[in-house]
């Protein structure tokens, strides 16, 4: 007589299978953050933004901020000619106490990604991790960077509806001070826009320089331990994904401030020359 063959689906088979729609879950999930209301203008606003030559102040907390969320889009703008002007504003030393030189080492690995990456002058604010948003010294010393730059375009964390992963204190604190020191400008405030944003309408292609992207990302070496060694790999997907919905290899999805409605066509003719408005 033949023996039975053992039925297919053995526990260990459904917990794969329950493994493989939960990752399937989560990957829909990230995407659809990712994807702007309307992604094919937002691609458009994107080729817009990077066209460049601007006067760049990017802005952020710690020392890998920019090349996480906003290297291949800053690259492309050092690219058009754009002068780039980072800001890091805190020593970004609380993760590794014992680690006395922490602060200098991580100052050379932003030098060192911001010569890969094109920037043209990088200020060391060197503020206490962990404790921007109540440091009086931070805005003020910010405006000062900024009356001398004088920006036509401003990097910043989304301090208004940031992506899960980049809720921080800092990461908020350094959104509210640009968001700030914008509002004081009134009409002579420079084009805003925020990375690490749940709530993008703009999708910049980075393609041609996601390798720039990855090398910047990689020159941040101490932080590269642990989970964080997946950096590179985490940001290849989250691009990846954002790129899928208007099919380009890799995009970086940000939050323009002064955007019209995404219906309204034909804004976008003079779009670069509109004066912003922050809501
Ligand atoms: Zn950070």
């Amino acid at each position: 007589m033949k023996k039975r063959r053992p039925l297919p689906l053995r526990p260990e088979s459904l917990l794969l299978v329950a493994a493989a729609l939960g990752g399937w879950a989560v990957w829909r999930m990230v995407e659809r953050r990712l994807t702007p209301t309307n992604p094919k203008l937002a691609l458009r606003y994107g080729l817009n933004l990077t066209r460049g030559p601007r006067r760049v102040l990017a802005v952020s907390a710690h020392q890998d901020d920019l090349e996480l969320f906003a290297a291949g889009t800053l690259r492309l703008l050092a690219l058009a000619g754009s002068s780039i002007t980072a800001v890091i504003a805190t020593g970004g030393d609380q993760q590794y106490t014992s680690e006395r030189t922490l602060d200098q080492i991580r100052e050379q690995e932003e030098r060192d990604a911001g010569t890969i990456l094109g920037y043209d002058d990088i200020r060391f604010l060197r503020f206490t991790d962990l404790n921007l948003a109540h440091n009086p010294r931070f805005q003020p010393d910010l405006e000062a960077i900024w009356n001398q730059v004088r920006p036509d375009l401003v990097f910043s964390f989304d301090p208004t509806a940031p992506y899960r992963s980049a809720v921080h204190p800092d990461h908020l604190a350094v959104g509210r001070a640009v968001l700030n020191i914008s509002r004081a400008l009134g009409d002579d405030a420079p084009d805003i826009v925020f990375y690490g944003s749940r709530d993008p309408n703009v999708l910049v292609d980075i393609s041609q320089v996601v390798a720039d992207k990855t090398e910047a990302i990689r020159a941040h070496r101490s932080q590269l331990t642990g989970w964080k060694r997946y950096y590179n790999l985490a940001t290849r997907l989250q691009t990846r994904l954002a790129g899928r919905p208007v099919s380009v290899k890799y995009a970086e999805p940000l939050r323009y401030l002064s955007l019209p409605p995404l219906r309204d066509e034909s804004y976008l003719e003079n779009w670069a020359a509109q004066e912003p408005v922050i809501r």
